[in-house]
């Protein structure tokens, strides 16, 4: 068995789209990012390559590549799972940091976007949302942070 963890956070500007979870997430604000800024597959890439010791996103899909400007988060993700093809995934826990939007109506259909990419059952796929109380860049609505945990088998 292999746990990998991975953690990431993205700037939040006017007029850009809200990527969470292979979702569109319909608010004023989106991610300042190369690709679409989907924090939270991109915290689960790096838990991923994590579990398996492959570096990370930034060493795979350098954030100044063009082939990578504004890509689906999700075909990165793509791309990891060819990484890992030696293991199984036995579960995935993410925790998305934001303020606002409330995030419960899209948590279902991130569980199962997340898990079609990945190819498991969505009963094998956690999507969890908090604020931080206001606190801090992400209480200010500044930014958007997502944190994933990762078991293979
Ligand atoms: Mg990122």
């Amino acid at each position: 068995m292999r746990i990998g963890h991975g953690y990431d956070i993205h700037r939040l500007a006017e007029g850009l789209p809200l990527r969470l979870g292979g979702v569109t997430i319909p608010h004023s604000k989106g991610c300042v990012a190369h690709s679409d800024g989907d924090v939270v597959v991109h915290a689960l890439c790096d838990a991923l390559l994590g579990a398996v010791a492959a570096g990370d996103i930034g060493l795979h899909f350098p954030d100044n590549a063009p082939e990578f400007k504004s890509i689906d988060s999700m075909v990165l993700l793509g791309k990891t799972m060819n990484l890992i093809k030696d293991y199984i995934i036995s579960n995935i826990d993410i925790t998305i940091e934001l303020e606002v939007p409330k995030l419960r109506p899209y948590i279902d259909q991130m569980r199962a976007e997340l898990s079609k990419a990945l190819g498991v059952e969505t009963s094998m796929v956690s999507v969890k949302a908090t604020t931080t109380e206001g606190l801090g860049p992400i209480g200010r609505g500044e930014a958007v942070a997502a944190t994933a945990v990762v078991l293979l088998n």
